[in-house]
């Protein structure tokens, strides 16, 4: 059947954190961090964070700022209260809004085509407000904040709740993200098909999960399932 509707993650598949952003705000501090350090300590930090997913942790934000503040070379004796105050600042001040490489385009290729599109997202509850200032909000039917709605993934709730809105059955739907832990296994438990999205993404063993490092490849991969976003270099775009 061919899929009829996409969700999206937000964080690191639709926008990812601004380095540059983050070294300025702990120069704020005192702290002289480059944003190429931050860059370089961002993988191990974010594998951390999906091994706390993993284990259950519904949004451990803070540990995956303490694990890529301390991999960039911050001070132990300063990590708890620099955590403590970026995320007291994330509400207004939110660190994730770099666009990820070609993913715009793709969204809004989706909307053009008339694909229903929501965001599904373990946020702090003020991503609508995030992705309206940033110029993502207009495509997006529904936008599931799970500090909004209080259900997070991996829990199917949150999918439902998307699907309701998105008016498609959880089998016609696709979710993008890139977190194995709560995009994969959160969309299959729900009953959406599922594209693994980023660079750790891997084949896995399920006709319902397509791995793609890049927005080149998502692409291919909602196309070969039905929807109409064309194929990477497609003239018609
Ligand atoms: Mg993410």
């Amino acid at each position: 059947m061919p899929a009829g509707a996409v969700t999206f993650d937000a964080g690191q598949t639709l926008v990812e954190l601004d380095t540059a952003m983050l070294a300025a705000r702990l120069a704020e501090r005192g702290l002289d961090v480059a944003a190429a350090a931050l860059d370089a300590a961002w993988p191990a930090a974010w594998r951390h964070h999906e091994a706390e997913v993993g284990r259950g942790a519904r949004h451990p934000w803070r540990q995956l700022m303490a694990a890529l503040l301390a991999g960039a070379g911050v001070p132990a004796a300063a990590l708890d209260a620099t955590v403590a105050w970026l995320w007291d600042q994330q509400a207004t001040r939110n660190l994730w809004r770099r666009d990820v490489p070609g993913m715009r385009a793709l969204v809004a290729d989706l909307a053009a085509a008339g694909v229903p599109l929501a965001v599904v997202s373990n946020s702090e509850g003020h991503l609508a407000a995030l992705l309206a200032e940033l110029g993502w909000a207009r495509w997006f039917v529904a936008i599931a904040d799970s500090g909004v709605l209080g259900v997070a993934k991996p829990d199917p709730g949150i999918f439902a709740w998307a699907g309701a809105r998105l008016g498609v059955a959880a089998d016609a739907i696709v979710h993008v993200g890139d977190s194995r832990a709560a995009d994969v296994v959160g969309a299959r438990a729900a009953g959406l098909r599922a594209i693994w999205f980023g660079a750790d993404a891997t084949p896995l063993d399920d006709p319902g999960v397509v791995a793609a490092r890049d927005a080149a490849a998502t692409r291919a991969a909602l196309a070969a399932w039905g929807l109409p976003c064309g194929a990477p270099g497609d003239p018609g775009r």
